[in-house]
């Protein structure tokens, strides 16, 4: 009999070392050996310095809810987290109101309040059989109205997003979407609206080093002699069950990737013709931020903000010193931009930022700004449109035929949290040490 222990073709490849992929390590029973194509393990949930000044890969807030995590949390950094009550804001109109826009209406132009309140009325007495909304900017109208609509959720989706609602199915909103009753929305409109609303009410964050304190911290747990960094994947022969990393083939009895879907397919050499096709329809936006710094503590006290008109050309920012103080040197403030042009940065980009900053009140002045970097993120948001089912369900049947289970958010090509990249690697570990269990007994 093989021992499984000792054979390494009854290993598991794990490729990339995000949090997925450490989380799949972590809860694994079987070997494995992990390849990160960059020197640090935390993938996108990494922090850089300049200058006392610390940046996240723009916010990165770690919003928990299964039990499983927060006990993974608190053991991994004990005593290091803090709870922050979330300080989320919208500026919209020269205004300054609480998030989200729809249940907090009150603050906006009274003529604002009167469509918005007047378009959420409309949409509730619609015929309750009316046809299922077939794309985003629908499943807006009909649930939040027309006024609503048009003076938040499609511009700032739009710029979220990076291509138009229009081209977005309704499939993936139901969670991070809050859907206020008349009720809440009319309270909201007043004033009068108790509590926060939505998905991420409170966040965990470290109380020093950035994002990448936790990641750094998960990390320490694995063994170290399996982790290899600086180890790009090459080439995944599936036909052979090995992996080719730095011209190095490895065996595997299965493999968890979690690079983004279209790499891994790009790697893959001898792909069935239908799975390729998919494989081309594949969308993704890239993403374009700044990472700025200021010399003076910023004017604003919210934590992030959503602006949804086209004058501004960032759709967020945020400040994680306000957050946790450790973020910048004392009296300095360290902010994320995230720009709503798709394309490379403008030179005026940053200028443009820092006088709109300074508009909405959340710097004393352009000049207060000390540097602003501009960032990428090449795959940021995952693109749901009307090939989307159809390709990945596709694509991951035939992977899962080779006992190649691509996970986390770009390896599943989802959106989702840190907190979803932890149970998938949970999740993919259970199923694999559930199949070896039974396809490994003599
Ligand atoms: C703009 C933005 C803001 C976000 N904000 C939040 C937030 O506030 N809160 C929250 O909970 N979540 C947030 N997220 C989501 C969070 O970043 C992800 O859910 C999580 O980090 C995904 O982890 P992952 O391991 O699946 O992917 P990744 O972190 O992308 O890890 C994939 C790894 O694969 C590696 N890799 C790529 N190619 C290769 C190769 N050829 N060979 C080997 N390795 C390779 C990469 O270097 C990377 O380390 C945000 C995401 C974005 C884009």
């Amino acid at each position: 009999m093989i021992n499984p222990e000792t054979n390494p073709a009854h290993q598991v490849v794990i490729l990339g070392g995000g949090l997925t992929g450490i989380a799949t390590a972590l809860h694994l029973r079987r070997p494995w050996v992990l390849f990160e194509r960059e020197q640090i393990l935390g993938g996108l949930a990494v922090t850089r310095e300049r200058e006392g000044y610390r940046f996240d890969r723009t916010g990165h807030w770690l919003h928990l809810r299964d039990p499983g995590m927060k006990k993974l949390v608190a053991e991994t950094l004990p005593d290091q987290m803090v709870e922050v009550e979330r300080k989320a804001r919208i500026f919209s109109h020269g205004a300054t109101t609480l998030y989200p826009f729809q249940s907090n209406l009150y603050g906006l132009p009274a003529e604002v309040v009167k469509e918005c309140l007047l378009g959420v009325i409309e949409a509730k007495l619609q015929s309750p059989g009316a046809a299922e909304p077939k794309n985003f900017e629908e499943y807006c109208l009909r649930h939040f109205g027309a006024g609503i609509s048009k003076h938040f959720m499609i511009p700032y989706n739009e710029r979220l997003w990076g291509v138009s609602p229009s081209e977005i199915t309704a499939a993936w909103c139901s969670r991070f979407v809050p859907l206020p009753n008349l009720e809440q929305v009319v309270a909201g409109a007043v004033g009068a609206n108790a509590g926060s609303m939505g998905y991420n009410a409170s966040f965990m964050y470290p109380k020093q080093g950035g994002i990448q304190t936790f990641a750094a911290a998960l990390a320490s747990r694995l063994e170290p002699t399996r982790v290899h960094t600086s180890a790009s994947l090459d080439e995944l022969d599936f036909q052979r069950r090995e992996v080719v990393v730095g011209g190095e083939r490895t065996p595997y009895s299965a493999v968890v990737s979690t690079l983004p879907l279209p790499e891994l397919l790009r790697r893959m050499p001898g792909l069935p013709k239908d799975i390729e096709e998919h494989a081309s329809r594949l969308r993704c936006t890239t993403l374009r931020y700044l990472d700025l710094a200021t010399r003076s503590r910023p004017k604003a006290d919210w934590h992030w903000v959503y602006v949804p008109e086209s004058r501004y050309p960032f759709y967020r920012v945020g400040i994680y010193s306000n957050a946790v103080p450790s973020m910048a040197p004392p009296g300095g403030g360290s902010f994320y931009v995230e720009l709503a042009d798709r394309g490379p940065v403008r030179e005026a980009a940053v200028r443009e930022s820092a006088q709109g900053l300074a508009e909405m009140g959340a710097i004393a002045s352009p000049d207060d700004v000390l540097f602003a970097d501009a960032r990428e993120i090449q795959y940021a948001y995952v693109v749901f449109d009307d090939h989307y089912y159809a390709a990945t369900s596709a694509i991951f049947a035939f992977l899962e035929s080779h006992a190649i289970y691509s996970r986390g958010r770009y390896g599943a090509w989802t959106y989702n949290a840190m907190e979803d990249a932890l149970i998938a690697g949970r999740e993919v570990a259970a199923t694999i040490e559930a199949k070896s269990a039974g396809a490994i007994k003599p």
